[in-house]
Order: C-alpha cells, then structure tokens, then sequence
C-alpha cells in the first residue's frame, strides 16, 4: 500500500483516517468534533482563554487546572 513516494503515502493515509473516522461516526451514531479551540475553551464555562505552560487558568469562572485534563 505504501511506497517511495512521499505524496503517494500521503494521501495513502489520509484517505485510511477518512475511513477510520467514518466508520467510528456511523458505529458510535455521533458527530465529528471540530478540533478548533477545544484546547483554549474553558471545560466549566466555554469561555475561551490564552492558556500558558501546564497550568490553564480560566478568566470567566476562575478554573484552575492542568491543561491535560482540560
Ligand atoms: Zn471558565
């Protein structure tokens, strides 16, 4: 499936993370998430934020926490 061509390999997997993605969709019955600002939006508020380091510090609600459970 995949060789020498970088463009080739490429659209090689793209193409199988279109299929993953949609089998998942029709199988689980829910919606695609658009990945803008999912790591800047405030899990409590929905507010969006500047987030510095490891630490994510909300503006809006004053949420405290390490960005890798945001
Ligand atoms: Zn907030």
């Amino acid at each position: 499936m995949f060789n020498s061509s970088k463009r080739h390999n490429g659209e090689v997997a793209k193409s199988h993370w279109k299929t993953i993605q949609s089998f998942m969709a029709y199988k689980s019955k829910t919606m695609p998430l658009n990945p803008k600002n999912t790591s800047k939006r405030c899990s409590r508020c929905g507010m969006i934020n500047a987030p510095k380091g490891a630490k994510y510090e909300c503006r809006g609600c004053g949420l405290r926490i390490d960005r890798q459970l945001l």
